[in-house]
């Protein structure tokens, strides 16, 4: 293909195999059971998709424990993992123009974001694939002749779920920790995207992960999903997605007859919460906007709920109208397009549906609202949208919407910011702006939220440390995501005790 700056053009000529990666190998299939992706924007078929039967399931996960048992993969040294993670890993920022247009073409994202997004994926690979080699094992003697060893072993075959909203860097960085422990993986990328998983098991292969110790299904929740949690050869499931389906996976792996150990990284409905200290700067508005719009505010962290000090409500609310304003929605493949159209159909008419209900309760756009959405038209396209007189116990206040829309409420006292911040039962991220450190520190250790970014400056954020681990809270699920704790959730401890009288 001879490739030009026309990114859609290019995107448009890739050849896209959908073949499931099973055993090392794309497996063929005939596609009387199958299922389509649809391009957001202009509604075109981007791929037909084979589905995956139980039978198919079965075979893959049945592979995946004979290699676990018998290619030495589980007894490499780390470095020799990591190694090997770290080919995979600048495979993937090679081809990393190809990966991104397959995640804009199937999900929507504007490919500028997306490119960034796979080429992020593949530092913060490269970071994860080295702080494995530091895992650190426990040994002490507890009497004269005694020596106690902790050692850690791995776990087996683990299934890997993952949604669309991040199709390329879900799934790889859900992976790689597991094969980092010297685990095998059945993954199962979402059925809204998954071209860009499968080609990265392409180049995973020619990274040197042998063949089997990987697996990429294709397929939606049922049939594809649900075989894969009920398969008795599981020994963990790392499940990434809605709270909706994290709670269905629970009670399928329960009726499966071997209930399954499992990591759920669910929602979230994201507080911000701007402190009277920090007044409302320059800046602000833009940062503020930024975390709730980036990729549509279809990102598990959005920023989805902006609580102000009432003395800086009004030139907070101000500026945030002229920031949402700058982004502007359109085809994800123009360059300058800030925010693409929702991922599918289905996920637009559930954001409608929620403005429509909002709206109808008294929910006040300051920016945005219903009437700025074309119903008619096929792109899918919702602009920016700020929510102000938010009934506090309405669906939009508790619920994770999923889309551009950013609900602002007012508080006097810290304890009513943090009552605000609670109300959702989610608690997956939370931003504190503050430029006291006492009253910032005490904010963000009260905070029921895995992660708190407490900003004492406008200054941006350089770096988010993917070597640093974090847990959910509540609605959002549980089981580390990230550093040292994530390895920990994808091996055994075992003790040995030595004798040696
Ligand atoms: P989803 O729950 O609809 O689907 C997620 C995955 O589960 C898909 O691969 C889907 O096919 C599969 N699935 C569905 N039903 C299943 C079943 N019965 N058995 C097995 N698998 C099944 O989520 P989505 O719409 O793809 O993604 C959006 C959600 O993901 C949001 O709630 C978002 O907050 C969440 N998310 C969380 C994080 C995090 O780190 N906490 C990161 C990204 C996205």
């Amino acid at each position: 293909m001879e490739k030009t700056t026309d990114h859609r053009a290019n995107a448009k000529a890739l050849e896209i195999d959908t073949r499931p990666f099973i055993d090392g190998a794309r497996m063929s299939m005939d596609l009387s059971q199958s299922f389509e992706t649809i391009h957001p924007f202009d509604g075109c078929v981007v791929a037909q998709y084979p589905t995956c039967s139980a039978d198919v399931v079965k075979k893959a996960v049945d592979i995946a424990n004979a290699v676990f048992k018998a290619s030495g993969w589980s007894d490499l040294p780390v470095s020799e993992r990591t190694d090997v993670i770290v080919k995979w890993a600048k495979l993937i920022e090679t081809n990393a123009e190809e990966l991104a247009s397959l995640d804009t073409l199937e999900m929507g994202m504007p490919f500028q974001q997306a490119l960034q997004d796979v080429k992020a994926t593949a530092q913060e690979m490269i970071s994860l694939a080295h702080l494995a080699k530091s895992l650190k094992t426990d040994a002490g003697v507890t009497a004269p002749g005694t020596l106690c060893i902790n050692t850690r072993d791995p776990l087996g075959v683990v299934a890997v779920i993952t949604p669309w909203n991040f199709p390329l860097n879900q799934s790889v960085m859900k992976i790689i920790p597991a094969l980092l422990m010297g685990n095998a993986v059945v993954a199962k990328p979402s059925e809204v995207a998954s071209a860009s998983t499968l080609r990265a098991a392409d180049l995973s292969k020619r990274a040197g992960v042998p063949d089997g110790i990987l697996n990429v299904l294709t397929g939606p929740g049922d049939p594809t999903g649900t075989a894969l949690v009920k398969s008795s050869n599981i020994r963990k499931i790392s499940f990434t997605g809605s709270e909706k389906t994290g709670s269905n996976i629970q009670a399928q792996s329960a009726s499966s007859g071997t209930p399954k150990p499992m990591l759920m990284e669910l929602g979230g409905k994201s507080p911000h919460i701007v402190t009277e200290s920090f007044g409302s700067p320059d800046g602000l508005a833009d940062a503020i906007a930024a975390g709730i719009f980036w990729n549509s505010g279809q990102v598990c962290s959005a920023g989805s709920h902006l609580i102000v000090h009432e003395s800086c409500y009004d030139p907070l609310l101000d500026a945030l109208r002229d920031a949402a304003n700058n982004f502007v929605p359109g085809d994800p493949f123009e360059k300058d397009t800030a925010i693409g159209p929702i991922a599918t159909r289905q996920q637009f008419n559930k954001i409608v549906q929620y403005m429509r209900v909002a709206e109808s309760e008294g929910a006040r756009p300051v920016v945005g609202g219903l009437h700025k959405v074309d119903l008619e038209n096929t792109n899918l396209l919702i602009p920016p949208t700020i929510y102000e007189y938010v009934d506090p116990t309405s669906d939009l206040a508790l619920e994770e919407l999923f889309g551009p829309i950013l609900i602002v409420s007012k508080y006097k006292t810290k304890e009513e910011a943090l009552s605000l911040a609670h109300q959702s039962g989610y608690g997956l991220t939370a931003t504190v702006w503050s430029k006291d450190m006492f009253e910032g520190l005490d904010l963000s250790r009260r905070l029921q939220s895995a992660t708190v970014t407490l900003h004492a400056t406008m200054e941006p954020l350089r770096e988010f440390s993917p070597t640093l681990g974090f847990e959910p809270y509540g609605r959002s699920g549980f089981g580390s995501d990230f550093g040292m704790a994530q390895f920990e959730q994808f091996s055994r401890l075992k003790l040995i005790t030595v004798n040696s009288g």
